[in-house]
């Protein structure tokens, strides 16, 4: 007798959901794209104790029939695609016809559609029939893998599945911005867009004001990619990638290099442990990009995968570099009522009562308002901030050893003495590295201690560095010695960018020229540059200032930490009272 036997329906359904709805925050993604799919203006998702309990999302979209209602959770039944060679035009969020039948064989669902209530129980058809209703689809998701105990056990505290749902909305709202959603979270609203087509003013309500205000806009395109979004100045950065939010076609993915393009993108700007935030949707030809990859469509498939991620690179650090605004210090709205309060008693303590009545009244400043509508004009505003390029900075002075002080047209300028030198000797470098210097002979060669596996490796290793007029040589089993090194190290601690350079190497699994790039090479000369925490004369501080205002990149130093902050006078003035 034959032991192999076809699954029923139901198992099989339920072990699609393993690979659909693994947790709370697939089923909202799941629900959702098939409101966006049917057209939907304004999405409220609602869900208790982090979806474990339940999940409510409703629409304004084009709903269902009866007929179709119930046949949405037939397995492989949509709406979407008809024929094979739709798979390769996708245009809709759903096609694979899987999400419906999987959710409900692992929970309890309501669905309530253009007059019609159907209601299925893990699996089973419990009730359909005519129900009142407006247009729209309203769909309920309860006692979720209550039949699978294993599954449950699985997800982890309300909180953390309640965070990755707003996680997953803050991204549809950000690749949908003319699409009202609403998020609820145990009955406190959580979330909301106005969903008036304005991605700015989205990012304003997932990011704040002041990244909203320095997003620089994304409009760029070659031949089979537009790329359309913000990407935000460098000084506001993430400790994860989370905020590089990535779409294509409007879609959200988890594209890893792609990301890791837009972070090569920031390269020059930011720490190497911090990540941007950026807003960023491909569009491109539905022939270029297969969505087919996996049922939870996380992932897809890219055909001209690498001159995308060029492009991205290129356009974007372009736009950086072009954009790139000095650091202000942030001035928050004054409470008038407090700060009286203060002063008056103040005043009360050291009994000078007469002098009460002149108590200055606070210029009050402009009300920073929540008008969305705001955050464009001051960016207009801010571009012409820009074309301002660097400051005249005048040296008055220096602070504790390592800050230069220095007036200007708008306020106080405190410039980091480090950050500043080491930018503009990164500079230097850069240019004697361009031109290919020659080299000098040390007196005392300089060793290295390494591994025997680098040891190994030495003609690989000078193959690498050739180019840069190092050369390595064997020193017993586990040391390499160099006897002579190029100009532009003249004015570094050849030991240290030596072993830097041997240590990358010997990290890096798959080092080659190309990654071993300049930059690289002039960050670690500059991080081993002679430190210079010492007392400066104002002449010398003066220099300073004045050889980074040749730089062609003067707001940051190579680490992507600010060279100064400006202290406007409007704030000195403010704290003054005056
Ligand atoms: P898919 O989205 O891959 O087609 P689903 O199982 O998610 O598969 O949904 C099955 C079908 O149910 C869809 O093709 C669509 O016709 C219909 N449907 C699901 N949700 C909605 C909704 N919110 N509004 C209108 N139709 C819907
Ligand atoms: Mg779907």
């Amino acid at each position: 007798m034959s032991k192999i036997k076809l699954l029923d329906l139901q198992l099989t359904n339920m072990i699609a959901a393993g690979e659909v709805v693994e947790r709370p925050m697939g089923i909202v993604k799941e629900l959702v794209e098939n409101s966006i799919d049917a057209n939907s203006k304004n999405i409220i998702v609602r869900v208790q104790e982090g979806g474990i309990k339940s999940i409510q999302v409703i629409d304004d979209g084009y709903g269902m029939d009866q007929e179709d209602a119930l046949l949405a959770f037939e397995r492989h039944a949509t709406s979407k695609i008809f024929k094979p060679r739709d798979l390769f035009s996708i245009n809709t969020f759903g096609f694979r016809g899987e999400a419906l039948p999987s959710i409900a064989s692992v929970s309890k669902v309501t669905l309530i559609t253009n007059g019609t209530k159907v209601e299925i129980d893990q699996g089973d058809k419990v009730f359909v029939g005519p129900y009142p209703s407006d247009t729209g689809t309203d769909i309920t998701v309860a006692e979720l893998f209550y039949k699978t105990p294993a599954r449950l056990k699985h997800l982890k505290s309300p909180n953390y599945e309640n965070s990755l749902i707003s996680d997953v909305i803050t991204k549809f709202a950000l690749s949908n911005p003319g699409i009202s959603f609403t998020f609820i979270s145990d009955n406190k609203e959580s979330f909301k867009t106005s969903g008036n087509n304005d991605l700015l003013e989205v990012i304003y309500k997932v990011y704040g004001k002041d990244i909203a205000k320095s997003a620089i806009e994304i409009n760029e395109e070659d031949f089979d990619y537009k790329l359309k979004g913000y990407m935000i100045q460098p000084q506001y950065t993430r400790a994860t990638r989370n905020a590089i939010n990535i779409f294509m076609n409007g879609r959200m993915v988890r594209p890893y290099k792609i990301q890791k393009a837009v972070v090569d993108a920031y390269h020059d700007f930011i720490p190497n442990d911090r990540y941007p935030i950026v807003v960023l949707d491909i569009i491109m030809d539905t022939q270029i990009i297969d969505v087919n990859v996996h049922p939870s469509k996380w992932e897809v498939r890219l055909s001209k995968q690498q001159q995308l991620e060029y492009l991205i690179k290129d356009r974007l650090s372009k736009l950086l570099s072009k954009d790139i605004v000095p650091f202000s210090i942030d001035i928050a709205p004054v409470n008038k009522e407090a700060t009286k309060v203060e002063v008056m008693s103040l005043l009360d303590d050291f009994k000078y009562e007469p002098i009460l009545s002149n108590v200055p009244i606070i210029n009050e400043p402009p009300v920073v308002e929540e008008v969305v509508y705001k955050v464009e004009d001051e960016l207009k505003n801010s571009e012409e901030v820009v074309m301002n390029a660097f400051p005249s900075i005048r040296v008055i002075g220096q602070f504790h050893g390592k800050f230069i002080l220095g007036e200007g047209e708008k306020g106080l300028y405190v410039i980091d003495q480090h950050a500043a030198q080491e930018r503009v000797h990164f500079e230097e470098v850069s240019k004697m590295m361009e031109k290919g210097s020659s080299k000098f002979d040390l007196l005392v060669p300089v060793m290295i201690h390494t591994s025997n596996d680098v040891v190994r490796r030495l003609e690989e290793l000078n193959n690498i560095v050739s180019d840069l007029n190092i050369r390595f040589e064997t020193f017993g089993d586990d040391s390499l010695i160099v006897h002579s090194l190029p100009l532009w190290l003249k004015d570094v601690d050849e030991q240290g960018f030596l072993q830097d350079l041997v240590d990358y190497f010997k990290d890096e699994k798959e080092i080659n020229k190309l990654k071993l790039h300049r930059h690289k090479l002039a960050t670690m000369a500059c991080h081993r540059s002679i430190r210079f925490n010492r007392v400066l004369s104002n002449l010398e501080m003066q220099q300073v200032v004045d050889e980074l205002r040749n730089c062609i990149q003067p707001f940051q130093c190579p680490h992507g930490r600010p060279t100064f902050v400006l202290i406007e006078d409007y704030y000195l003035e403010r704290e003054f009272l005056r």
